[in-house]
């Protein structure tokens, strides 16, 4: 039975190829017979592929352009936006108006400080719960004493941090609001010139001074 098997397959074969000869009998025929279907498919595929490719380099080139001309627009406006609330801000006499640049810079000092201070608050705050669950018995009162001031110590500081990092955050909400560098006690500029050294003041250099006096 199995010997039949490949019998039957090539005689099949060859009755196919008996078949695929009677159909293209001359060669100048067969050849001719093929190169229209090639050329039919290469025409069929022509037009599905050049206007798609025509349409496939025009399309990436204007979503590349548009997006990219929208968004420098966009950045262009944004830029332009962000000098005109610097240039708004208020400064004393005699100053420049502030540049979007020296905001900025401004701005990312304020930024990073935020950042460190929350780390340091968070830092604190986990030492200040460990704190709290190692105080147990078997503490002397000198022992406990210690903890009790470290404890304190560690509090306040973290007070200090936590006044420290409202007053920066304040600064760049006012910043945001356009209202940054305008005293909080008389309302006049602050100053550029103090503000870039002591970028969280809320007070000009008088009413600071006056502050201190008391
Ligand atoms: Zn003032």
């Amino acid at each position: 039975m199995l010997p039949a098997l490949p019998v039957e397959a090539i005689s099949a074969r060859e009755a196919d190829m008996a078949a695929a000869g009677r159909g293209t009998p001359p060669p100048g025929k067969k050849a001719r017979g093929t190169r229209p279907s090639q050329a039919k498919k290469a025409a069929a595929k022509a037009p599905s592929t050049r206007p798609g490719g025509g349409e496939g380099t025009a399309r990436p080139a204007k979503p590349v352009s548009k997006p990219g001309a929208k968004s420098a627009a966009k950045r262009g406006a944004g830029q332009a936006a962000k000098a005109a609330k610097a240039a708004k801000l208020p400064v004393r006499e005699g100053e420049g108006h502030w540049t979007a640049s020296e905001l900025a810079e401004v701005r990312a000092g304020l930024e990073e400080q935020i950042g460190a201070l929350r780390r340091e608050i968070a830092a604190s705050a986990s030492q200040i719960a460990e704190g709290d669950t190692s105080e147990g018995a078997g503490d002397d009162q000198a022992d406990a004493g210690a903890k009790t001031y470290e404890r304190e110590h560690e509090l306040a500081l973290s007070y200090n941090s936590q006044d420290l990092l409202a007053q920066i955050e304040r600064a760049v909400q006012r910043m945001d609001a356009g209202t940054y560098g305008i005293c909080e006690s008389c309302a006049k500029p602050i100053g550029k010139a103090r503000l870039q050294v002591f970028p969280r003041a809320t007070l000009c250099v008088s009413c600071k001074q006056r502050e201190e006096r008391r």
